[in-house]
Order: structure tokens, then sequence, then C-alpha cells
């Protein structure tokens, strides 16, 4: 026995072998249990197959292999994330097309995912950019349209003035862009949106029934929003509590904590902040407002920050007790869900 360890010789042998028996082929209507195991599909770059990738796919493999020696029928596909930006600024960085550089990248990619052993059913691989998969992706908006599940509506959009393009929120990075480091605007463009409020109490309560992390969890309920409230009036009055005239709508998932309420949030993009700051509070409210432009969604509603907002100067009556209460403006409140307050 050779002492030591080559593996050049050990693991082509056994990669070859479990290639010839299809090892990791899952069945069809196979009586056994069950396991469907996903990874996320990777866009294929030319730099190739890296350790963070590895630190991904490898914990997976490892599961699924077990599963499979204590007689699963396992489902562990892999596919190509290969539509889009990164793809195209990937081949224009190389003067080529995404027709060129995209299978030349799987195919490095297999090479690599086959190399480190990973127990994929290559039989069932996709590829996003392909016309024998995204039409199925065109059927399925086109289903999502149909029924109104699928709309276009205009809402703030990260915006690089010098690129003059919409980047990802990927694609921001520290307020600059990723591209040519230009700090990023929010520009109110037309966008397609899914309807997902119309399912929100569903996926609300179905998060009960999954193990995930509880700060996965909390991420989650931001994102789908708030399905259920009330919306009302308030009116904007100064520190004497004389009325302005002006009114703002707010939305709450708590009416019965409005008596109780101490103070009242605006998202910072909300038309009525700047005609409601006092020129005391101005030059603080203009700060906060041009550092969250900077920002994502992403990182606005991110679990791990601190909520901090900034006061405008500016009161509420409260409609409930009549009671005046500061109106501050915060990040964490978004435009584009409720009303904004
Ligand atoms: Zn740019």
């Amino acid at each position: 026995m050779e002492e030591k360890y080559q593996p050049q010789q050990i693991e082509q042998k056994w990669q070859k072998r479990w290639q010839e028996a299809q090892l990791f082929r899952a069945e069809d209507f196979s009586p056994k249990p069950k396991l469907y195991a996903l990874d996320f599909f990777p866009y294929p770059s030319g730099d190739g197959l890296s350790v963070g990738h590895c630190r991904n796919y490898i914990p997976t493999d490892a599961f699924c292999r077990y599963k499979h020696m204590k007689g699963f029928n396992v489902l562990h596909p892999m596919g190509w994330d290969a539509f889009g930006l990164p793809a195209e600024n990937e081949a224009i960085r190389k003067r080529s097309h995404p027709s060129k550089t995209v299978p030349r990248y799987i195919a490095n990619y297999k090479r690599q995912m086959n190399m480190i052993g990973i127990s994929y059913d290559w039989s069932r691989e996709i590829n996003s950019s392909s016309p024998d998969y995204y039409k199925w992706t065109q059927w399925f908006f086109l289903l999502l349209y149909k029924r109104g599940l699928a709309y276009r509506s205009t809402a703030p959009a990260n915006w690089c003035p010098s690129c003059k393009t919409v980047l990802a929120n990927e694609e921001v990075e520290g307020g600059a862009c990723w591209r040519c480091g230009s700090i990023v605007e929010k520009r109110d463009l037309p966008q397609w949106f899914f309807k997902i409020t119309e399912y929100a109490e569903r996926l609300l309560n179905d998060l009960d029934l999954i193990n995930w992390p509880e700060g996965i969890k909390m991420m989650q309920r931001n994102w789908i929003g708030r399905s259920e409230g009330v919306e009302f009036e308030m009116q904007i009055a100064d520190a004497q509590g004389k009325p302005s005239g002006k009114s703002f709508r707010v939305f709450t998932t708590r009416v019965d904590t409005t008596f109780g309420m101490s103070f009242a949030v605006l998202a910072p993009e909300h038309p009525l902040v700047l005609e409601i700051t006092t020129s005391d509070r101005r030059a603080e409210v203009e700060a906060y407002i041009a550092r969250s432009q900077r920002e994502t969604e992403i990182e606005r509603l991110s679990t791990e920050r601190v909520r901090d907002g900034v006061f405008t100067g500016a009161y509420a009556i409260n409609p409930v007790n009549g009671q005046l209460v500061p109106i501050f403006i915060a990040d964490y409140v978004l435009m584009g869900y409720g009303t904004g307050a």
C-alpha cells in the first residue's frame, strides 16, 4: 500500500466509477424516501469555481451522500444562473458575446465541480439562458401577468449617473457604483412587480412552519411586508400645536396602540418631509435624506443595523387623543410599502 495519499490516482479512478454507474442519478417513481437538495445556481464567470463556492456546495454534498447511503432517493441537481447583468458584463469585459463566454465558463465550472467530486445528477442540468429553459420562465410570467399578479409601477431604483444605467441592489457597494465608483442616486423609474402582497398572510403564517434561524425569518417578514392594517390621517402642527393645514396618511398593523403613540415616522423620500421640516432642523434632515438615498433597500431593512432617525421639528396630532407627537424620518420606513409613514 502507498504510504502517501495520491489524489490524482485515487480520485480519478472513483469519479470514473461513479459516472459509469450513474450513481447520483435520481430515480423517477422510486418507492424510496425522497430527498431534494438544491444549492443556489452559480453564475458562470471567467474566474472559475472559488473557495466560496466550495464552502457552500461541499456541506450540501456531504449531507446528500449521507442520505444516499441511508437509502434515500436523492435529487441533487445543478444549473447555471447565466442570464442578466453578470453574464453580460463579463462578456463586455472580455470583448466577446455571452453566447460564446457562457458555454465556455459552464464547461469549466462543471469540470471543476466533478474534480472536487460533488454528487450532482447532471442529467437534470439547466441553463437559465437557454431557450429550452427560459420559455418556461416566460410562460410563468405570462400566467402571472394575465392573472394580474405581475404589474408595472413606478418605484425608486438605483441609478448610476455616469454609467447611465440602473443597478441591482447587489451592485451598489457602500452607496457607490461597483463599476465606476460614482455615488449612486435613487430615481423613480417604471419597473415590474409581482403582487406577493396577495399572498402575504399565507407567506407570513407559513414562516412558523419552517426551521429557519429567527434572524432570517425576521428578514423575510420585512420583505413580505404588512398585509393587514389600518390607514388613518394625521394633521401636522407646530410645536405649540397650531395646525399647519397639511396632513399625511399613516399605516399601522396595530391600531390598538394608536392611543399610546409617542412619535410618527415618515420615509425620508416622503414628499412632505422637506415642506414640514423647520429651519433649525433642515441641515440634519437633508444630510439624513442624502445618506439614505445612497443606501439600498437591503441595507435599509437589514436586521443587523441600528434603527436611527432624525427629528423634523414638526409635530402631528394624534387623532385618538389630540396629543402632539414629534415627526421623525427614518430609513427603515420605505416609500414603496404602505403609505411611507
Ligand atoms: Zn457607474
